[in-house]
């Protein structure tokens, strides 16, 4: 009997992600205000209120903050999307497979 395991899985590559500085940060609030066209940038919730606050502070004094708040929506990426586009056509390749198996 000759043969047995000539090509072990030898060397496997460790998967080199790339890490990227995303912090998450969830500056997803920009406040708008109620007198003039002024709006915050994208800051978190209470940063972009006190920057409102301090909008009003200099150029409306004696107005109470008032405005709206707007969210921002949050970019989904896809690559969910892309593992299940990604199982879709495996099982597809698999079914295609099987039918035509000898
Ligand atoms: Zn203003």
């Amino acid at each position: 009997m000759t043969g047995g395991l000539v090509g072990r899985a030898a060397g496997r590559r460790p998967t080199d992600q790339r890490i990227t500085g995303d912090g998450m940060a969830d500056d997803e609030f920009r406040y708008w205000c109620e007198e003039c066209d002024y709006r915050t940038p994208w800051l978190t919730e209470s940063a972009g209120a006190e920057e409102q606050i301090e909008h009003y502070d200099h150029h409306h004094p004696g107005t109470p903050p008032g405005g709206r708040v707007e969210l921002r929506a949050k970019k989904t990426d896809g690559a969910g999307c892309l593992v299940v586009l990604g199982i879709l056509f495996l099982l597809l390749l698999a079914t295609f497979t099987f039918r035509h198996w000898p």
